[in-house]
C-alpha cells in the first residue's frame, strides 16, 4: 500500500510541488504552521528515521541539499528557518513516510514546548 506522500510524488494526489529530483520531492504542507512550510520527502518509501539504512545515505543527504536550495528559492535563507524530522509517537509523527519539515518566514519559538506549556 502506498503512502499519501507516494501518491503526491507520483502525481496521483494533488500538491504544490516546489522541488523534485531523482531522490527527493518537496511540496507545501496542507496545514502550514508558518508562511513557509514545506515537506521534503525521499521518493522511496522509508517509514521513519529508524528504518534508514546505509543504502539511503544519498537520499538522506539530498534532503538537506534540497532544503538549502528551497530556502534560497523561498527567500528565507538569510532570515533563517527550522528543519524538523519527527519519529514515531513521541516525536509526533503522523505520516509514516520519512519527511523533513522546512519552516520559516517568521521567528520560531522554543524548539520543544515544556510539558507544562
Ligand atoms: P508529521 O507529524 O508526520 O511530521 O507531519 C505530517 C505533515 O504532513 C503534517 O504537517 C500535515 O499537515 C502534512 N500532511 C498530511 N497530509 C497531507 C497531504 O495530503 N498533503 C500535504 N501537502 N500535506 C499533508
Amino acid at each position: 500500500m502506498s503512502t499519501i506522500f507516494s501518491k503526491i510524488i507520483s502525481g496521483e494526489l494533488p500538491a504544490t510541488i516546489v522541488y523534485q529530483d531523482d531522490l527527493v520531492t518537496a511540496f507545501r504542507d496542507i496545514h502550514p504552521v508558518a508562511p513557509v512550510h514545506i515537506l521534503i520527502v525521499p521518493n522511496a518509501e522509508i517509514p521513519t528515521v529508524n528504518d534508514l539504512t546505509e543504502g539511503d545515505e544519498r537520499a538522506a543527504g539530498r534532503m538537506f541539499l534540497a532544503a538549502r536550495k528551497i530556502a534560497e528559492q523561498e527567500g528565507i535563507a538569510e532570515s533563517g528557518y527550522r528543519l524538523i524530522v519527527n519519529c514515531n509517537r513521541d516525536g509526533g509523527q503522523e505520516v509514516y513516510h520519512l519527511h523533513m519539515h522546512l519552516v520559516g518566514g517568521r521567528r520560531m519559538g522554543p524548539i520543544v514546548a515544556r510539558p507544562s506549556d
